[in-house]
């Protein structure tokens, strides 16, 4: 793949009557902007630039995938007989932000008329927005107009729940499938005759259980990393050695979504929560980064995973298809409903009000728990992490000791593939941390060594002891897990889900609950060492 000449044909600034941006995660080829066919006086722009390389510290494979994925839609375009203007990274005239090039495209062409698809992020939003104000002040037009791809708009989560005292995924969630006829028979019932199949879901992987291998797309992106190395910008990880695993077009995004409702989908719920060393994905779909840029839609995704259970019902039962379909026709929803219902506040809630610095190990990996150093590792070499490593290994850890939000956020941000800020926060901050004191979720998810030790692998020939709970050898997350509900009792005390940790609690020896904080201190002033 020459990196470099897939673009040299999508150099155009000849005189247009209109510019139309297409920012890096906004690659819907089926959008309504295209349906009516190549426009002479239209020019498409795209451009890679500093302030979006640089807003966070992201993993190399990050970066990568997105310009590559851009590179390749530009010329999709172009093919499909589209103006197309691609501003690369290493271009003489790129300003470097979006401001600057598209005024500079817009003088140069000419062109008395700029649109743009709104944004998901709230910092790109206003900062479209004050540039679409430039532009009218100096005579252009402007229009926004919608990106097509979510089921919902904005706002409708907080219309939703308008005059409710709390949010919750079941009733949002269940609105969705009636409202969209998914997985719902002809009288109007849940499939199944249950809207949700939790229960059925998440088992530990049997002993020998053999995975199937997660699909690579083995293409040389040398060039790409290259480009972004020289440039100068900060990135941590590496290109994945097993090869390259992310598909960049719609076609491979199609051929990712087949190979899943093929081959992982029939055990997907079942093994859903499960950590394991054999496997970096396990059964996971690993679609968020073609679904975040766009390439697939939700309800594509959606679709595909109804027809499997409703065609192969002895293959793919009724628990996985629903199970699927709730992350996507559910939390993904919902999650942005509430970025958007609660920014830009949200970026700064900090209710416990912690303030340690994440460990330099999150970077590394080096750390002697067993738990943390393969899911930071993996992290590293793969830009992914499924949902429980995420949750219940690295967020845990990071909320049992304290860690600033502020500092777990910008490490979730940069390190994985399909970290986009209104999906990324809103689990972040809200689901795995509960700095927004139960926005997302109704109590804070919190372990110690006891779920890590019965959902997978790790805990046999760790440094530390899973069971013990006291002392420097006893596994962190036990002390940890105490002193993070004795040091915010008041806040979480009278939530009915915590009520039995305080119970327990207060029923042991004082010298035992002693001991305890003790380990826990001790832990954390040694945390860069653990
Ligand atoms: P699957 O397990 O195959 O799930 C299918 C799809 O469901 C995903 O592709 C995703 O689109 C959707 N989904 C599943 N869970 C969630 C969820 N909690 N919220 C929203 N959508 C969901 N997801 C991101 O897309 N970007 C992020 O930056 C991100 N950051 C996260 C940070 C933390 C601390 C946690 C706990 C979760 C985060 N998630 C994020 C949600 C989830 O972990 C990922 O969507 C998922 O791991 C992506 O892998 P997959 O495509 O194989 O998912
Ligand atoms: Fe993780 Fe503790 Fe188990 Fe080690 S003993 S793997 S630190 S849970």
């Amino acid at each position: 793949m020459n990196w470099k000449e897939i673009i040299t044909e999508c150099r155009d600034v000849q005189s247009a009557d209109e510019v139309n941006l297409i920012c890096g995660d906004q690659l819907n080829e089926n959008h309504s902007w295209y349906a009516d066919g190549p426009n002479p006086g239209r020019l498409y722009l795209l451009m890679e630039i500093r302030s979006e390389t640089d807003y966070a510290r992201h993993h190399i494979q990050k970066v990568v995938a997105f310009f590559g994925a851009m590179r390749l839609f530009a010329k999709r375009l172009k093919d499909l007989g589209h103006r197309v203007h691609y501003i690369a990274l290493d271009d003489e005239e790129n300003q470097q932000s979006f401001a600057a090039n598209v005024s500079f495209v817009l003088n140069r062409s000419g062109a008395l008329r700029f649109s743009w698809q709104q944004p998901d992020e709230y910092r790109l939003d206003e900062a479209l927005n004050s540039l679409a104000a430039d532009c009218e002040k100096k005579g252009v037009d402007t229009e926004c107009a919608d990106t097509e791809h979510f089921y919902t708009r904005r706002m409708d989560l907080a219309e939703f729940f308008k005059g409710k005292k709390t949010y919750r995924l079941e009733n949002f969630y269940r609105s969705m499938r009636a409202k969209h006829h998914i997985l719902m028979d002809t009288e109007g019932n849940p499939e199944g005759g249950q809207w949700n199949f939790d229960a059925n879901n998440r088992q530990k992987l049997p002993k020998d259980h053999v995975i199937p291998p997660p699909k690579l797309y083995h293409r040389d992106v040398t060039f790409l990393q290259n480009l972004v190395h020289t440039a100068g910008v900060d990135t941590v990880g590496n290109l994945d050695l097993e090869g390259w695993g992310w598909p960049l077009t719609r076609e491979e995004g199609l051929n990712l979504l087949e190979y899943f409702v093929d081959v992982l989908l029939p055990h997907f719920g079942d093994y859903q929560d499960a950590l394991t060393r054999q496997s970096w994905s396990v059964y996971h779909s690993r679609l968020s980064f073609v679904m975040n840029t766009k390439l697939l839609s939700p309800a594509e995704v959606n679709h595909a995973v109804e027809l499997a259970w409703r065609s192969h019902p002895e293959s793919v039962s009724i628990s996985q298809a629903e199970g699927f379909i709730r992350q996507i026709l559910g939390w993904r929803e919902y999650m942005r409903g509430i970025y958007w219902a609660h920014m830009p506040d949200y970026a700064t809630l900090n209710f416990f009000e912690h303030k340690r610095p994440l460990p330099d190990w999150f970077w590394t990996g080096e750390t002697k728990m067993a738990c943390l150093a393969h899911a930071v590792g993996q992290t590293m070499q793969h830009a992914y992490a499924h949902h429980i490593q995420r949750l219940m290994v690295t967020g845990n850890f990071a909320l049992l000791a304290g860690i600033d939000p502020d500092e777990v956020d910008r490490w979730y941000l940069g390190v994985y593939i399909d970290a986009l800020e209104w999906v990324e926060i809103t689990n972040t901050r809200g689901m795995s941390q509960f700095a927004d004191g139960g926005i997302v979720g109704s109590k804070p998810y919190t372990s110690s060594a006891q779920y890590i030790k019965k959902m997978g692998p790790y805990c046999k020939g760790c440094h530390y002891i899973p069971n013990a709970k006291i002392g420097k050898d006893a596994c962190p997350f036990n002390a940890l897990y105490w002193h993070f509900h004795v040091r915010n009792r008041t806040k979480l005390e009278r939530n009915p889900r915590i009520g039995m940790a305080y119970r327990t609690w207060d029923k042991m020896a004082p010298e035992k609950q002693q001991a305890l904080l003790e380990t826990a201190e001790m832990n954390l002033d040694r945390i860069e060492e653990l």
